[in-house]
């Protein structure tokens, strides 16, 4: 049985300006090295059990009926400095299967690719398809992966490496930088046909570029607050790799927190620590702010513009507070948050910050009352504890069935991932299939996966993530 696909290419039928029609570039020996069948089934593909065809149409060496593949145009601020011309330069969109985004990424060059050769390798692909169905699992809107396969071709990246092509599927790869193309080029048509088809896709009850803001502004507040309470850090929140949709996009040098730390980074690229896991909040706010910028062609004059997208763009740190506060009273088991419960909150989040502890052990421990055992000064952790006892005195809700909502046992460490990617590019894929497993089940204290919790000891430390 052929693979069948049930495409709808609305992108395609865009305005030309928007992509750059580009078939994926066929590569040498493909073969299959992950596929998410429960994702394929609700996407309703059939005949997806013959692994040789999936490797062929999952790696862009076939292409299958029914796709109009292109590349998609979009800009950005990268570190803060705009760049008026990204585009997908690796990354081809087959089409869209029951409004989602199917996506190879690595392959191939594109008219974006600039001096990047349209490719990636096994390590990156592998880090964000565990990670990425990680977040998904963990319940925080995220882009999926539906399928990983090696090249059979090596790539130049720190010497020679095993080249990959990963599956992404999004709810669309519609980014703020997208707009912020098209509005530096002064390309109106372009803008309010991009505005139409994003609103059609995501926000369907909205009319006016305001609304739109205004949603777009919800979404990612919640999300960000999401990755807060899990301790993920992005590592490249450039507007380019921020999603209109409010899904978690482009997974490059992002990490999950051990040891709490407000300032931590991991991303190599990240020198000045502008990504760093406490300025993500205050990140989005200026992303959403480039956001506004951008629609302000389609409003009816600058003024109103001016005046209706302040406001919108100034609640931001207020819901984005209102989220996080939210996010972290469950994780000590509250859940009518109110701001007196900041003070309990952050002090938690002190105390783990001045012992370094482990940030989702320290949360994890709660729920079950082992918390005492995570800190070296056990004085400051009982002065807590008495207050905390007493705060939840009065919840209503059972606390513990709060937390164990709210405070996974397991998440993809790093020093796991690196672990992981090293096995991989020897050939042997049973720490993927183990971390995958174990990880779709975040909120369950895992049996036979137990050393998964444990955070890295010093010499398994990751200090650094890298691009691909
Ligand atoms: P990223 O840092 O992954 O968000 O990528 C930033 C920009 O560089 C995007 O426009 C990517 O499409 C592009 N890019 C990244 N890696 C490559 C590559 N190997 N070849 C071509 N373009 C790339
Ligand atoms: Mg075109
Ligand atoms: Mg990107």
């Amino acid at each position: 049985m052929d693979l069948h696909i049930p495409f709808d290419n609305s992108y395609a039928r865009l305005p030309e300006q928007l992509f750059a029609r580009q078939e994926p570039t066929p590569v040498r020996a493909p073969r299959l090295v992950a596929f998410n069948h429960a994702l394929a089934s609700q996407l309703g593909l059939a005949g997806i059990d013959d692994d040789t065809t999936l490797a062929e149409v999952f790696s862009g060496s076939r292409l299958p009926d029914g796709a109009e593949p292109l590349a998609q145009l979009y800009a950005g601020h990268q570190f803060g400095h705009w760049n008026p011309q990204l585009g997908d330069g690796r990354a081809v969109l087959l089409g869209e299967v029951n409004g989602l985004d199917l996506q190879l990424k690595g392959a191939g060059r594109t008219p974006f690719s600039r001096r990047g050769d349209g490719r990636a390798w096994l390590g990156p692909v592998l880090r964000e398809y565990v990670v990425s169905e990680a977040m998904f699992a963990l319940g925080i809107p995220t882009t999926r992966a539906l399928a990983a396969v090696e090249t059979g071709e090596d790539i130049m990246r720190d010497g020679l490496q095993p080249g990959a092509v990963l599956t992404r599927v999004a709810a669309s790869h519609i980014r703020v930088g997208t707009f912020q193309a098209l509005a530096a080029r002064q390309d109106i048509a372009g803008l309010r046909a991009l505005f139409e088809h994003a609103v059609e896709r995501h926000y369907p009850d909205v009319t006016t570029p305001t609304e739109f803001l205004d949603s777009v502004i919800k979404k990612q507040a919640e999300l960000i607050a999401a990755w807060m309470s899990v301790g993920f850090i992005h590592g490249v929140m450039n507007t380019d790799n921020c999603a209109i949709s409010g899904e978690t996009i482009d997974y490059g040098p992002c990490a999950f927190m051990d040891a709490y730390h407000p300032m931590t980074v991991f991303s190599s690229i990240d020198r000045q620590g502008r990504y760093a896991y406490g300025n993500q909040p205050d990140i989005i706010v200026w992303n959403l702010a480039q956001l506004a910028t951008a629609l302000v062609p389609l409003m009816p004059n600058a003024d109103q513009a001016v005046a209706e997208f302040t406001n919108s763009v100034h609640a931001m740190p207020g819901l984005l507070n209102a989220a996080w506060q939210q996010r972290f009273g469950a994780k000590i088991g509250l859940t009518a948050v109110t701001d007196g419960d900041m003070a309990l909150i952050t002090e938690y989040l002190s105390l783990m910050a001045e012992q370094g502890t482990d940030f989702t052990n320290s949360f994890r421990a709660l729920n079950n009352g082992t918390a005492r055992d995570q800190f070296v000064d056990r004085d400051a952790f009982d002065a807590w504890n008495t207050r905390w006892r007493t705060r939840l005195e009065s919840e209503t809700q059972d606390p513990v069935a709060t937390m164990n909502a709210a405070n996974p046992a397991l998440i993809p460490r790093n020093h796991r991932i690196e672990e992981m990617i090293a096995a991989a590019v020897n050939g042997d894929y049973r720490p993927f299939d183990r971390l995958m497993r174990a990880l779709s089940t975040p909120f369950t204290d895992p049996r036979d996966d137990a050393d998964l919790t444990r955070p890295p000891s010093e010499s398994e430390r990751v200090h650094a993530t890298f691009c691909g």
